[in-house]
């Protein structure tokens, strides 16, 4: 299904926007760096719903009560690059690269308490890859984490018809 980005990202945002005013909840607040351009990208939009359903919760729920999560959209040449970025535990440096691994959790006591499986980076990473895309992050242990999705991506004329690389 073909989508614009932006108008895709606010709509799963809004919902994370609208779940603070439950009570119970861990505030946190979201603020968007989006471009003004409409990107475009064909994705399995349940799919990729479940993938930044699970970056936006991991943000959540590593963080502190009162957090800033930032999430960037951005293009280069032939990719769209989103990332999350939150202020909360930060991952280790030698835990970065296992994160993705299935059952794979930071401090088994740390995570035991917060609830999960372990498995949703490890589905996210399946999910991004299928897109022929690639997902990664990055953390500063006590400063937060960074998490990017990156995938290709066809500039289209304003007309929508794709331009033709010969
Ligand atoms: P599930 O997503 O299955 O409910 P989970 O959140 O523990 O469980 P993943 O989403 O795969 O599993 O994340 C794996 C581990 O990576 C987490 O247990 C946590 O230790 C670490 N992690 C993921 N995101 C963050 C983050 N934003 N900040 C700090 N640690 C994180
Ligand atoms: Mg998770």
């Amino acid at each position: 299904e073909w989508v614009n980005l932006n108008d895709f990202l606010s709509h799963i945002l809004n919902r994370f926007d609208m779940m603070l005013k439950n009570d119970g909840v861990k505030k946190y607040k979201i603020r968007r760096i989006f471009p003004h351009q409409a990107l475009w990208v064909e994705i399995d939009t349940d799919k990729m719903m479940q993938v930044i359903d699970n970056i936006m919760n991991n943000a959540i729920k590593y963080s502190p009560d009162g957090g800033l999560i930032t999430i960037r959209l951005l293009q280069t040449h032939k990719h769209v690059i989103l990332s999350v970025s939150d202020q909360g535990l930060g991952i280790p440096r030698k835990d970065l690269s296992r994160i993705f691994d299935r059952f794979y959790r930071v401090d088994k006591a740390r995570s035991r308490k917060q609830g999960g499986t372990g498995l949703g980076l490890a589905i996210s990473k399946e999910i991004v890859e299928a897109h022929h895309g690639k997902i990664w992050a990055d953390s500063s242990e006590g400063n937060g984490s960074t998490f990017y999705i990156s995938i290709p991506y066809e500039k289209m004329s304003e007309e929508g018809d794709m331009w033709d690389e010969v």
